[in-house]
């Protein structure tokens, strides 16, 4: 690092630790801490992932970090504070519980925070981009989750910073975000170093589907496999392990379907499968995801639920997978 971002870094780390001791000892946290309670984080889940509060005041980390000796415009420069006009500076994160992030060698370079007052918007404001914090290269946890990554040869990838901290409570420490950002191809050839699967457990909603059918391809065009875990519609993880507790929340991981089932169940929404003209659409499209298995047995298989499903002659199918093999070689 150079000095500059030496002086950062220990900016961020200075205010992490200012705002976890303000969480979790003082009066300006107590509502934060209620509501990090309420939400059912647990005591030894903010000590792990160093949760903090970020007082509602213009002054507080500022007035704080320039008692430091720190340049406050430097720190604005890297989005830990906010400026007017360049000269006068104030709290960026204030009125939100933060979430440090850490870069992969387990540094803090940004935070995410997260508003607890409904009028506080928007919901979540992260560090912007800075030369220490790429969102497209950075993941959440992990420098964490990396111990774990070998012997379980897999990472399971949430949307949230909320979920990855209950899949921790539940027990699952290989897990990582992305930030408000989707899975860059940067992000998925680093954990190809790592793992040979990725189990993809975003948000049960239309968005989060959408986000799955395309994360699995940028997955298995890093050389990996994909598999999709069913989050049940309109929750996500952390609702799901609220509900549902440790236990089933490790079953909806190891139950995660292949990429292939799920892409070719997502696909059909685009399609009304009682017009012949859609059913052959669907088929084509399908067809399509089936030629990119490569173990012949797999395609076999799902090729039996297209030939079940629509009357449909094998050798012909089969024909249309290897003319579609031939052109992909
Ligand atoms: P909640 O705290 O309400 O449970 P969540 O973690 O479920 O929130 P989502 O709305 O599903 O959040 O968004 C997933 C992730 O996307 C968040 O954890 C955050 O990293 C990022 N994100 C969401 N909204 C924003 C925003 N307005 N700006 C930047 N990043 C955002
Ligand atoms: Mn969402
Ligand atoms: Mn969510
Ligand atoms: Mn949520």
């Amino acid at each position: 690092y150079s000095s500059e971002e030496q002086n950062i870094l220990d900016a961020y780390e200075w205010s992490n630790k200012l705002f976890h001791h303000v969480l979790k000892h003082t009066k300006d946290g107590k509502d934060a801490l209620n509501y990090v309670k309420n939400r059912g984080f647990s005591k030894d889940a903010i000590e792990e992932f160093q949760l903090g509060y970020s007082p509602y005041k213009d002054q507080f980390l500022s007035a704080f970090l320039k008692g430091k000796g720190f340049e406050l415009e430097n720190l604005a420069q890297y989005g830990l504070l906010n400026s007017r006009d360049g000269n006068s500076f104030f709290d960026r994160f204030q009125g939100r519980v933060i979430f440090p992030i850490h870069n992969h060698q387990g540094k803090v370079v940004g935070f995410g925070g997260r508003s607890i007052q409904d009028h506080l918007e928007p919901k979540y404001l992260n560090s912007p981009e800075s030369k220490l914090f790429h969102k497209g290269k950075i993941l959440y946890n992990f420098h964490r989750a990396r111990k774990y990554f070998q012997k379980l040869n897999q990472v399971v990838l949430f949307e949230g910073y909320a979920d990855v901290i209950k899949a921790y409570q539940a027990g699952v420490h290989h897990a990582v975000a992305t930030m408000g950002t989707s899975l860059s191809e940067t992000h998925a050839k680093i954990l190809s170093h790592y793992v040979d699967e990725v189990i993809i457990c975003y948000d049960g909603d239309a968005p989060g589907r959408e986000a799955s059918f395309k994360t699995a391809k940028i997955i298995k065009n890093a050389g990996m496999n994909a598999r999709v875990a069913n989050v049940p519609n309109e929750m996500d993880p952390d609702d799901f392990f609220e509900k549902h507790g440790p236990e089933a929340f490790q079953n909806l991981i190891q139950s995660a379907e292949n990429d292939v089932s799920f892409s070719l169940q997502y696909i059909k929404k685009n399609y009304n499968l009682n017009i012949d003209h859609d059913r052959v659409q669907y088929v084509e499209k399908a067809l399509d995801i089936i030629a990119t298995v490569n173990q012949a047995v797999e395609r076999d298989f799902y090729l039996n639920d297209l030939e079940e499903m629509f009357k449909l002659d094998r050798s012909t199918l089969l024909q249309e997978i290897e003319n579609r093999r031939r052109i992909m070689q």
